[in-house]
């Protein structure tokens, strides 16, 4: 007798984006910023209050009621999970009966295709249109000529760090019966968030995250928000233990600072103006050819030969993401990590180096 993994486990690598030791990694879109040694205390406190012995509260609530006073929505409405890449493998696992259809978008972020394809649900991708924008209207068209049942996309988007105005999400979710799972891990950095008016739609599930703005990527905490109906399918849906005690502690000290959320916040709008206005001087330089209007606290950037460039920055100990030959995308890091990587860039495009 042979035990043979079913067929669809044939292509599956563990995911492991770093191959190697670097000075400088703006690859993830992690915030460049650690909690201060007094917030990291305050941390370690409520962490080492934790019956350690015992699960941790299966709803997060003390969690969900900080994330929802922090960004003004009701704590009824808001799901807490581990990361919000769990909250995506939950989505895909319970609101879609066996053979339902999912449309993404592409370019975005490639994690919906992924959990797609283990929940053996079939996917439809629609190209975004040449600015790399969504097409809403060519979505609307797609919904009912492919029967889709879920439309997933981020808003702004990874990797191409554009933002649709919230007039244009709106429209896209006033105009179909299909649940539009928007995920908004990004909009701390913009202000067309549609979190406030998340639990007035029936079709609509706003997921965010405390991997990037609020800087806990180590943590593990992401959430959704959604009306009380939907809520209580996710809640149900979850894994019962889905964010251990020491996530829920220490998250939860984080998002009640909200003046502090704020100022990192802000610190990281500050450093992501840095790099964009470095990178736009550099726009039309040797391989260089479009640098995209930044919503979020990374830049995205055409160029020829992005391969190329990308290993001549890996070679000098500066990481970054490279789509295809096309595309680098370049996390917004610490003043000085942001002026080393537009130094070497700089030489790279201008031939001097790489
Ligand atoms: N959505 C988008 C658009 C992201 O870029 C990421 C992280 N790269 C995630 C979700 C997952 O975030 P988390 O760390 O909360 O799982």
């Amino acid at each position: 007798m042979a035990y043979i993994p079913a067929p669809k486990t044939a292509a599956l690598t563990p995911y492991d984006p770093i191959d190697g030791d670097y000075r400088i990694r703006l690859d993830a879109n992690e915030s460049f910023l650690l909690p201060t040694a007094a917030e990291r205390q305050a941390m370690a406190d409520a962490a080492f209050g934790q019956a350690l012995n015992r699960y941790p509260d299966p709803l997060a609530r003390g969690l969900c009621a900080a994330f929802a006073a922090y960004y003004g929505v009701r704590p009824e409405t808001v799901t807490a999970g581990n990361g919000s890449d769990e909250l995506i493998s939950v989505i895909m696992s319970a609101f879609l009966q066996k053979g339902e259809r999912v449309l993404t978008l592409a370019p975005d972020f490639s994690m919906y295709r992924f959990y797609t394809s283990i929940a053996e649900t079939p996917c439809v991708t629609l190209e975004k249109t040449a600015a790399l924008l969504p097409d809403v209207d060519a979505i609307l068209a797609e919904i009912p000529r492919q029967n889709i049942r879920m439309v997933i996309f981020s808003n702004p988007c990874n990797p191409t760090s554009l933002g649709l105005p919230a007039s244009e999400v709106r429209r896209l979710i006033d105009g179909t019966d299909a649940l539009v799972v928007l995920d908004e891990a990004y909009m701390d950095f913009w202000d067309q968030t549609l979190l406030g008016e998340a639990a007035d739609y029936d079709n609509l599930i706003i997921l965010r995250t405390c991997s990037k703005a609020v800087g806990l990527a180590a943590l593990r905490a992401g959430f959704a928000v959604a009306n009380e109906r939907l809520t209580g399918i996710l809640r149900a849906a979850k894994s019962p233990y889905n964010v251990n005690a020491v996530t829920q502690a220490m998250a939860r000290v984080v998002l009640s600072d909200a003046a502090a959320c704020r100022a990192r916040r802000d610190r990281l709008v500050a450093a992501r103006d840095e790099l964009m206005g470095g990178l736009k001087a550099l726009e039309g330089a040797g391989a260089l050819t479009r640098v995209y209007d930044s919503r979020t606290n990374f830049a995205f950037a055409r160029m020829d030969g992005a391969r190329r460039v990308f290993g001549a920055l890996k070679d000098a100990g500066i990481i970054v993401r490279c789509f295809g030959d096309e595309y680098l995308r370049i996390t917004a890091g610490a003043p000085e990590e942001n002026a080393a990587l537009l130094d070497m860039l700089g030489k790279i495009l201008h031939n001097r180096q790489g």
